[in-house]
């Protein structure tokens, strides 16, 4: 998989303020955003900003920072558990097929060892 560069990081960053990033693009930012403290600190200026603008006339007690990784690790949480369901689908359907092989099986040998005795 390619990962995107602080770039393309940036380039993305306004959409994800505003919840317009998603699938493998949100996971990519995500990831990048994690690992590297420039892109981090150019998101928290940018997201500090968009919200700060949008709250200014309500005179809010606020907690941005925290807030931003709250929102960074919600996300990836989110993410996280569709990727996992995912999984355990899939696994569901391989384990579902075993067992429909395992009776068919289980029916054959008892059919012709009721044939041979
Ligand atoms: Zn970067």
């Amino acid at each position: 998989m390619e990962y995107i560069d602080c770039a393309a990081c940036e380039q993305n960053m306004n959409a994800f303020i505003e919840n317009r990033l998603v699938g493998e693009m949100l996971w990519q930012f995500l990831t990048h955003v994690e690992s590297c403290p420039e892109c981090f600190e150019e998101l928290e200026i940018r997201y500090l900003i968009a919200e700060a603008l949008g709250r200014l006339e309500n005179g809010e007690a606020i907690n941005l920072r925290s807030e931003l990784s709250q929102k960074i690790k919600a996300t990836k949480r989110a993410m996280y558990l569709h990727y996992f369901n995912d999984d355990v689908l899939r696994i569901t359907e391989i384990l579902s097929m075993i067992i429909v092989i395992y009776e068919a099986y289980g029916f054959l040998s008892g059919f012709f060892g009721f044939l041979i005795r």
